[in-house]
């Protein structure tokens, strides 16, 4: 009788609009080498100065450098939801003339936001609302004047693979031409099976028929090229955010 309701058929509503109000924390972690475009991509996506890219006005400015793991938070808000955005800017690989271990210090900050969420966790008198500093995304930056994974590639992306969700972008790939970026494209999914590095979306057994064939349409286009700058054009009297190159 109604007398047995308890009621916790309402409890992911509950749950929900819970969530909504407190918003939530996504947090990006930028992995690659340095002039990869890395900072100037954050800034475009986010069109503000989220993180300073090392983009040069003139060639006697000095290059800006990100030269430590920075984290920047901002809040962003859509349609009453709030997403507190902490995108994590690294400095690039490459700038040594030994890259040997070049990636462990962005491990150990993934793995130390890991062990700082649990230990948070755990305390008996818990916080109510535990600040998620957890890397949730990484996207990693291939070279695009590489003719595909380089051995450091495949080191680091093995170690980024086993401690977060890794994405991998083909960075500038306007210095490419559409059929070297098919061909490039190719060669970094047959190499990422050949080293079994396995990179998002991972397929679930909890996937339903529609999440199966998204994830595989998006699968289908990694790595995805992307294209930063922190330039306005004027197109025909409209600005727009875009590279300006002798083809177009
Ligand atoms: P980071 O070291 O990876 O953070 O690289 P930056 O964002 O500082 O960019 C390095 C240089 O590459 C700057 O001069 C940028 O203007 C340029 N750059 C950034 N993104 C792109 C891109 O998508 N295409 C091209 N052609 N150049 C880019
Ligand atoms: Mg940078």
């Amino acid at each position: 009788d109604s007398q047995d309701y308890v009621g916790f058929d309402t409890i992911t509503q509950q749950m929900e609009r819970k969530f909504l109000k407190r918003g939530f924390n996504f947090n990006v972690i930028l992995v690659g080498e340095s002039g990869m475009g890395k900072s100037t991509l954050v800034n475009s996506i986010f069109s503000s100065h989220l993180v300073d890219s090392q983009g040069r006005r003139t060639a006697q400015e000095v290059i800006r450098k990100t030269t430590e793991i920075s984290p920047v938070t901002q809040t962003l808000e859509e349609n009453g939801v709030r997403v507190r955005l902490t995108i994590i800017d690294t400095p690039g690989f490459g700038d040594q003339c030994n890259n040997e271990g070049c990636w462990v210090p962005v491990i150990k900050y993934i793995k130390d936001q890991h062990a700082a969420y649990l230990e948070r966790e755990l305390k008996p008198q818990r916080d109510r609302v535990i600040n998620d500093t957890r890397v949730h995304a990484c996207l990693y930056f291939l070279n695009p004047g590489s003719r595909g994974l380089r051995p450091l590639d495949v080191e680091v992306l093995k170690r980024l693979t086993e401690v977060t969700n890794v994405i991998p972008v083909i960075a500038k790939s306007d210095s490419m031409t559409v059929e070297e970026r098919t061909v490039f494209k190719r060669r970094i999914k047959e190499e990422l099976v050949f080293h079994r590095i396995a990179v998002y979306p991972y397929p679930s057994e909890e996937d339903g028929e529609e999440d199966r064939l998204l994830n595989s349409s998006i699968r289908d286009l990694v790595p995805f090229a992307v294209v930063g700058s922190e330039e306005i054009i004027d197109v025909n009297g409209t600005p727009v955010r875009g590279r300006r190159h002798g083809w177009g």
